[in-house]
């Protein structure tokens, strides 16, 4: 039917005289019938069913239509002869990895996908690595994009594609008119439905033949309302579970609408009303519409018909540009009228899901071709007002949004240009910007202090405006043609207009009141001011590459300050200055009193271009043409001016405002004022704007102020600083070209040399201090080699670079990056380096750049007359020396305000030896006399004598010499050109001299004596410290490490009496076994750590059955203790404290604690390790009993493995009797009768908790003593226990005995001889039946009932728990402690032989899957080999468990690494050194053994079979590479909601699984609680604790129980040794196997849940995050 029906719709359509009407009618009978039928939860058939319809009378008539032929051949066909765009053009998905190359780039947004990038030049590049956040395609194969390298190997051009672009081939040029018509009429129906807000009606032509009452009620995403106020509104209002709602609300989220309810109208209008009701209090409500089902289906068809046609244009070029062109052909309305115009200009009215599909749809088709992209950046620069302003309307995220195509528009240069030409794009933006900020004072300039919150998220909207700016601007010209010029230009007046806006908006003027109730709202306007700077330096750049723009540019900038500036001295009183022989006019403002801006955009750019202008040398070449005679300098300094004065107030206090942080910038206007004015002025218009005239003019006024309160003092001492600190800016920054003669290159070099005078640094710590240009980068990767050396970093920390020596003399203490906090830092480095080289402490200024001719004159500050008073001023106090008037830092800021002088007079005298230097600082040091206490030279004289300042000393000593230097050279010139004066007066000064340098050698010498003591003993300390910080740093596995020497002597130890002092109240006790109780703080834990089956499922506790463990080891207990011993009565107290806290806490504030105290939980009270119980100390021997080595020979006195059967099956028999006479009634014997009783009451009862906790932790049960199985779960976490250690020893290669660290070690053998003595304080019966039944393990006894078969037990818990069970057996024959060694001895060689037999049947099975069996064990060597290995784990733990358990010493070839130890091995455990003997005596056991029905079974498959040795369980192989791990989790999808790209990909780290973290589709419940698939995961894969990599955020996640969790650095690092946590920095990333080992280690040690329990100690915000929901 099928095949017939559908050549047949196609033919007819053919030949139909009204195609649309044809078409419309086919849709019209079937859309509705097909799509959308009823409510969308119901099950899978009906999809599958519909998805098949669809594909066969919705798509196959289409297909049919365009191809004439069969649509899979037609492709092909349509296939072959495509010539795909050059453009790869990959659309990214979330989260999906993209690549730049820093070096080739043309800007930050170019990218390439993973596979483009694998295949280009780049990766051997300095690339950068992000993760995509959607949207956005892969710009491999555009020429523009990329300096070198722009097509990768599969996108590199052939010659196909060089040719004149063809026409379709005959074969298809048919087609063109085909296609041609079927775009035309689908791509017009999408368009009319998806644009139609109809929720009845349908276009014409397309109401279906019957119109049914079925109604969708359809839910659409907004931004405005939480997941869970949707979720809750619902429940409410559609009935529904919290699980659909949940679903719902997901899909709403994901697609922007979601049907939630279907029915008739009535039905459906109802569920709408509800929650319209529910959700209109606080906001606007949630938009629900409800819409008729015939146009939810044609919807639904029409986004289905675009991705088609994407799909379609895939096959074929020339139909992908038919496609375009019947989307970009104007419509009968004329201008914009085009479907895609029509698409655009509906944007903002579509939900999420339609609006991806046509974007999407948009990247395929014209944004792969240059001639259609073009057309529609036309249309899109045409149309960009009326998008953005429906985009500021519209509540949806921008990438949803058409606007943000700008960025695949904007940033082709070419096309960028186009737009500013033809379209004049900058103004738009620009203008359209400007429209969106409303609220204006009434200088119109803009205010934010009134935003409300609705206008504040406006403009969090507005300005992707300034984003797109930026990238029309990115790129700069190379060449200008005078279009280009002239709507440059207008762009510009439209900037400076928007700068202007900003020039002094937010006006501030200082409080005086003590409280200041409302901070105005100072961030919008920041964020503005800064969001500009980008722009402001980029068209900065723009004017750099053309003169008659710099020149216009210029102009205009200087009309705009002067429009600004009219009416500034309005109202303002004029004054006259006077100060050293100078006087200025100017006028009374005071910054303290009167309004204040910090925006002054304006002015930065004019500085800008006044520096360009001084670089390019235009000042001097063409100065007819700069209007510079029109600069008023007061005028361009007196703002800036302004802003840093008040910078210096807030520094000073005068500003209490909190919040008010402001960089300390200096602005360029100041250079530029200062080199135009008389120097004398302009620090007299300084020191008046900074209120400090009168101070430094009258002494009475200073005096006044001296004795007024001490708050003013200090705060005009801090003025004094701050403008010191302006003056030395203005004249000694020469670090940007134009100001000084540097080149970029030593901007960096300088800023990278200051960073690391303070200390060695990370690369990204550099990077973060360093200034980015438009294109990220900073220029570092050129400099830091010359000037530093990388120290790479060990398995903690980072890498870190160190300053090269020799760049040590560069170091400026006032560099202008500095703040206070760095500055003194830097000082305090470099003077510590200094002393420990034996340097004197002098930290001169370093020679300056010279400056350019422009800015020459400012030298000329250093030498005028204002600027030499004032530090004759600040000398002159310092001498006086009398109380708070001056401070040492003004001091500091004037020596090297000289220092400056002097290195300027040297440098110019060595610059030109034959021509006068004007410059002579020296001589007026010498001879003016400023103050009455003589010249500056004589005051610095007198202060080198004063001995309070002692740190300055070095200084002034230097500049003495400094100024000496000068004299001599200045003399040398004088004698080589004319003959000296007067000799007389000469020699006379020569003799001073040398007197002078007498006495300054002698103090030299003194001094450097002084120094070499000081160093020596620095060094002395510094040795100390070091040597004590690596004993605090060492990590505690290091600790661990170097105690093997420890353990020895605790062996010998042994015997003696045991001695121990509690940690809480110091008292030292012996331990005994009837003393008071003695406990050590652990933690006990269930593991999986060594689970040979992380499939394996946890049965219901209540019936768990856990006396034989199964060697799959899937799930044991393991407990671990600090090692901290504290009386039982001490901790007890102690808890009942924490809990009491606990409590309190609660009842204060709802916070959390890193412990779960309710849970037992608490924190070690001397070291804060996580504990949840205590293990008893119990004495080396117990009292009743004797030490016998196990390693002694079976001596006669044993008695035979025969005879040991008999007895030990006659005492079975006698307790069997004992025990069916108990349950015939008799009053039962339960416990050990007290008088036999090894223990004290306080032990007992610590022994009952240690019992219970295991039982609690390991069976997840509430506590109950009397349960039978506390003893053996008591039992189990011995074994386990000393399982895992026997393991980690192995894998660490350390030796058997002697390596562990004493925690461990205590741990041990106090768990051990807990374990041996647990059975006293259980029901002696409990204990009787246990040992039966382990007992029949290995003696199968018919009576005995579900004996496990030697295939399903773990032989070591075997031997552990019957040997440990037997001690209950023996106490009832008081015969001899003999017994109970042979005892041990026999149950050891039988268990030995047990753990053979099973070691052969499992490794004869199944060789072919296990590599250590590959091989058939064809010779009798290498089965014993074999065997050897299998049996070794065993032995080994083995010797440990007897080790601890009798106390005995270890051989001596056990305490040393290293391998075969195997005869030691066997004969500490007596057992012949050859197994296979032990075997042979024993051939009557094989048979029950063999014969077992599980054996059979087990081997057979039914069961899970685990070989010898079982091999250590290691963390997943990670890749080397990190982004082959961002491929793999942005291809992996939500296992739940179908399809769905998961948003927090996180990856198993035990097991490998990836997981859909943090979010709502992939909740469980876990035990009565929703969780997040991590911390469920961790229930099933980790026994409740996990260890993840979180994929996008590049961390590692620790996870333990619900509550508790941290974060860990992850093992990844980049070339600088850094990890990069948040995948911000997007430097390559490679695995670090170190780090990966160490963070295996503590899986495996399980040192997690401590480590998680320090971090939360450490950072109580981790404590507050809801980690069950990760
Ligand atoms: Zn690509
Ligand atoms: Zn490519
Ligand atoms: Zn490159
Ligand atoms: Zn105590
Ligand atoms: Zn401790
Ligand atoms: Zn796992
Ligand atoms: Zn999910």
């Amino acid at each position: 039917l099928v095949q017939h029906f559908l050549p047949e719709i196609g033919l007819r359509w053919l030949a139909a005289a009204d195609l649309q009407q044809e078409v419309y009618r086919h849709l019209a009978a079937y859309v509705p019938r097909i799509l959308c039928l009823g409510p969308s939860s119901s099950g899978g058939s009906s999809r599958e069913g519909e998805e098949l319809a669809y594909q066969l009378l919705l798509l196959a008539p289409l297909e049919w239509l365009l191809l004439r032929e069969e649509p899979a051949a037609g492709l092909a066909q349509l296939q072959e002869n495509n010539r795909p765009s050059p453009l790869c053009g990959h659309v990214f998905k979330v989260g999906e990895p993209t690549y730049s190359c820093r070096e080739c780039a043309a800007d930050p947004t170019c990218v390439l996908c993973m596979q483009c990038f694998l295949g280009s030049v780049h990766k051997e590049h300095r690339y950068r690595m992000t993760t995509s956040g959607g949207g956005g395609f892969c710009d491999c194969g555009d020429a523009e994009a990329w300096k070198r390298g722009p097509y990768c190997q599969k996108h590199t051009p052939t010659d196909r594609h060089t040719e004149e672009v063809r026409q379709l081939s005959v074969h298809l040029s048919d087609m063109v008119a085909r296609g041609y018509s079927i775009f035309s009429i689908i791509l017009k129906y999408a368009v009319d439905l998806l644009t139609c807000d109809q929720e009845e009606q349908l276009p014409a032509g397309l109401e279906p033949p019957e119109r049914g009452d079925t109604y969708y009620c359809m839910l659409f995403n907004d931004e405005v309302h939480t997941y869970e106020q949707v979720i809750y509104t619902l429940q409410k209002a559609v009935n529904c579970s919290q699980k659909e709602a949940v679903s719902f609300a997901t899909m709403v989220d994901r697609d922007g609408r979601k049907s939630v309810r279907y029915g008739d109208f009535q039905f459906c209008d109802q569920a709408k009303s509800v929650i319209v009701r529910n959700t209109s209090r606080q906001s606007k409500p949630l938009r629900v519409q409800v819409m008729h089902s015939s146009v939810v289906a044609h919807q639904c068809f029409a986004l289905k018909a675009l991705s088609w046609m994407g799909q379609i244009i895939q096959y074929s070029d020339g139909l992908r540009r038919i496609l375009c062109q019947v989307g970009l052909q104007n419509g009968p309305e004329g201008e914009n009228s085009s479907l895609v115009d029509r698409l655009m200009l509906n944007d903002s009215k579509m939900w999420k899901g339609a609006r991806n599909i046509y974007h999407q749809l948009l990247m395929n088709s014209l944004l792969m071709d240059l001639k259609y992209k073009k057309i529609f950046a036309i249309q899109f620069a045409k149309n960009y007002r009326r998008l953005q302003t429906d985009f500021m309307e519209d509540d949806h995220e921008r990438v949803v949004s058409v606007t943000s195509l700008s960025v695949q528009l904007f940033t082709v240069p070419t096309m960028a240009r186009m737009l500013m030409v033809e379209q004049n794009l900058m103004t738009t933006i620009i203008r359209t910007f400007v429209d969106h900020l409303r609220h204006r004072d009434l200088q119109g300039r803009f205010q934010f202090d009134r935003y409300t919150a609705q206008q504040a998220f406006k403009f969090g909207r507005v300005q992707s405006l300034i984003g797109d700016l930026k990238y029309v601007l990115i790129t700069r010209p190379s060449e200008w043609t005078n279009q280009l010029r002239l709507k440059f230009l207008e762009g510009l007046d439209a900037f400076l207009d928007l700068l202007k806006c900003m020039q002094g908006m937010d006006p501030v003027v200082r409080q005086v009141g003590q409280h200041i109730e409302m901070e105005p709202e100072w961030e919008a306007a920041f964020t503005l001011q800064m969001k500009l700077t980008h722009i402001i330096s980029m068209i900065q750049e723009w004017c750099s590459t053309d003169e008659h723009v710099l020149i216009d540019a210029y102009r205009k900038c200087l009309s705009a300050l002067s429009q600004c500036h009219c009416g500034l001295p309005d109202g303002e009183q004029p004054i006259s200055l006077s100060l050293a022989g100078h006087t200025v006019d100017t006028f009374r403002y005071q910054v303290s009193q009167d309004k204040v801006s910090i925006h002054l955009p304006v002015c930065r750019l004019l500085a800008g271009l006044h520096v360009l202008l001084s670089r390019t040398e235009l000042s001097s070449r063409v100065p007819e043409q700069l209007p510079l005679g029109e600069l008023s300098p007061p005028l361009l300094i007196e703002l800036p001016l302004r802003c840093l004065v008040l910078c210096a107030q807030v520094h000073a206090g005068m500003w209490r405002r909190n919040g008010f942080s402001l960089i300390n910038q200096v602005s360029s206007n100041l250079y530029a004022g200062a080199s135009m004015m008389d120097p004398n002025h302009f620090l007299m218009i300084v020191l008046s704007r900074f209120e400090l005239f009168n101070i430094f003019n009258s002494a009475d006024v200073r005096k006044r102020y001296r004795e007024a309160n001490k708050d003013v003092v200090q705060q005009n001492n801090t003025l004094i600083e701050e403008m010191l600190h302006l003056i030395i800016m203005v004249v000694g920054e020469r670090y940007v070209a134009g100001v000084g003669q540097v080149e970029p290159f030593d901007e960096v070099r300088r800023e990278i040399i200051h960073q690391l005078s303070i200390r060695p640094m990370a690369h990204s710590e550099l990077v973060k201090a360093l200034p980015e240009n438009g294109n990220k980068e900073t220029g570092l990767e050129g400099v830091i080699d010359i000037v530093a050396s990388f120290k790479s970093p060990g398995v903690t920390g980072r890498g870190l670079y160190e300053l090269r020596p020799e760049w040590n003399k560069n170091f400026n203490l006032y560099f202008h990056h500095y703040s206070r906090a760095d500055q003194s830092k830097a000082e305090e480095a470099q003077r510590k380096l200094r002393r420990q080289k034996g340097e004197d402490t002098a930290l001169p200024p370093p020679l300056p750049p010279p400056l350019c001719p422009l800015f020459g004159s400012l030298v000329n500050l250093l030498q005028c007359d204002v600027l030499l008073s004032v530090e004759g001023a600040v000398l002159q106090w310092a001498v006086e020396s009398s109380g708070g008037g001056w401070t040492e830092s003004m001091l500091q800021r004037v020596l090297h305000l000289v220092a400056m002088s002097l290195l300027e007079e040297q440098q110019q005298l060595e610059n030109n030896r034959d021509d006068d230097v004007t410059f002579n600082y020296t001589y007026k040091i010498t001879r003016e006399a400023p103050s009455p206490s003589g010249s500056v030279l004589a005051l610095l004289e007198t202060l080198q004598k004063a001995p309070q300042l002692e740190v300055h000393k070095d200084m002034i000593t230097w500049i003495i010499k400094m100024v000496a230097n000068i004299k001599t050279m200045r003399e040398q010139t004088a004698s080589t050109s004319t003959v000296s004066v007067c000799p007389g007066h000469g020699a006379e000064e020569t003799v001073r001299d040398r007197d002078k340098a007498e006495r300054k050698r002698k103090a030299e010498m003194a001094r450097l004596r002084r120094e070499k003591i000081m160093a020596q003993m620095s060094e002395m300390q510094k040795h100390f410290i070091n040597e004590n910080k690596e004993l605090f740093q060492q990590s505690l596995e290091e600790l661990e490490a170097s105690t093997s020497a420890a353990a020895e002597t605790r062996v010998g130890r042994a015997e003696h009496r045991q001695l121990v002092t509690c940690i809480l109240c110091q008292e030292e006790q012996e331990v005994r076994g009837h003393s008071r109780a003695m406990v050590l703080a652990a933690f006990v834990q269930r593991s999986t750590v060594l689970s040979k089956n992380r499939r394996h499922i946890v049965p219901d506790p209540e019936r768990q059955e856990p006396l034989f463990m199964h060697p799959d080891l899937s799930l044991g207990i393991h407990t671990a203790s600090c090692g901290h011993i504290m009386h039982a009565i001490c901790w007890q107290r102690y808890f009942e404290a924490v809990q009491l806290k606990e409590q309190r806490r609660q009842q204060r504030l709802r916070g959390h604690t890193s412990y779960d105290v309710e849970n037992g939980e608490f924190l070690c009270p001397l070291c804060e390790c996580l504990s949840n119980t205590v293990i008893p100390l119990l004495p080396h021997s117990p009292d009743h009993r004797c030490t016998h080595s196990l390693s002694l020979p079976v001596s006669v006195n044993h008695p035979t493995l025969e005879a040991w059967l008999n007895t030990t099956n006659q005492q079975i028999a006698t307790l069997h009797s004992a025990h069916r006479k108990q349950s015939d009634g008799q009053s039962p014997v339960n416990h050990l009768e007290d008088k036999l009783n090894p223990f004290s009451s306080s032990i007992r009862e610590m022994i009952t908790t240690f019992s219970v906790s295991t039982y609690k932790v390991g069976l997840k049960l509430n506590p109950n003593e009397q349960d039978p199985r506390v003893p053996v779960l008591s039992w189990s976490t011995c074994a386990y226990t000393i399982q895992s250690i026997e393991r980690l020893l192995m894998e660490e290669e350390k030796p058997l005995f002697g390596s562990l660290p004493c925690r461990q070690d205590d741990c041990l053998s106090s768990l051990t001889r807990f374990s041996s003595a647990c059975w006293t304080v259980a029901p002696l019966k409990t204990v009787h039946t246990h040992f039966i039944r382990l007992f029949t393990a290995l003696f199968p006894d018919s009576q005995v009932e579900n004996t496990p078969c030697i295939l399903d037990t773990d032989m070591f818990h075997l031997l552990v728990y019957s040997v440990l069970s037997y001690s209950s057996v023996q106490s009832l024959d008081q015969s001899g402690c003999s017994v109970v060694d042979s005892a041990h001895l026999h149950l050891l060689h039988l268990v030995t032989v047990a753990h053979l037999v099973q070691i052969l049947l499992t490794s004869t099975t199944g060789q072919y899957t296990h590599t250590h069996h590959s091989s058939v064990l064809s010779s009798g060597w290498q089965l014993w080999r074999c065997v050897k290995a299998g049996i070794l784990p065993f032995l080994r733990a083995a010797a440990l468990f007897f080790h601890y358990l009798n106390s005995t010493a270890p051989p001596a070839d056990l305490l040393v690494a290293g391998p075969g130890h195997w005869e030691a091995l066997c004969s500490f455990l007596s057992l012949p050194s050859n197994l296979l003997q032990v075997h042979q005596n024993q051939h009557t056991l094989l048979e029950p053994w063999c014969c077992h029905p599980g054996v059979r079974q087990t081997l057979q498959g039914g069961g899970v079979i685990v070989r010898f040795p079982r091999e250590s369980n290691r963390l997943i192989e990670l890749p080397e590479d990190y982004s082959v791990l961002i491929n793999q989790a942005s291809s992996f999808t939500c296992p739940r909601s179908g399809g769905d790209k998961s948003r927090a990909p996180t990856l198993c780290l035990v097991c490998g699984s990836m997981l859909c973290s943090q979010s709502y589709c992939c909740q469980t419940e876990v035990e009565g609680e929703d969780v997040g698939a991590c911390t469920a995961h961790t229930f099933t894969c980790g026994a409740g604790v996990g260890l993840f990599l979180r994929v996008r955020e590049s961390q590692v996640l620790f996870v333990a129980g619900k509550t508790k969790g941290s974060f860990y650095p992850p093992p990844y690092l980049d070339d600088y040794g850094e990890t990069d946590q948040g995948l911000k920095r997007g430097n390559p990333l490679h695995l670090c196997q170190e780090r990966y080992r160490k963070i295996e280690r503590l899986w495996r040690q399980h040192g997690i849940a401590e480590v998680i329990g320090h971090a939360q100690e450490a950072n109580q915000t981790l404590v507050a995050i809801d980690w069950q929901h990760l």
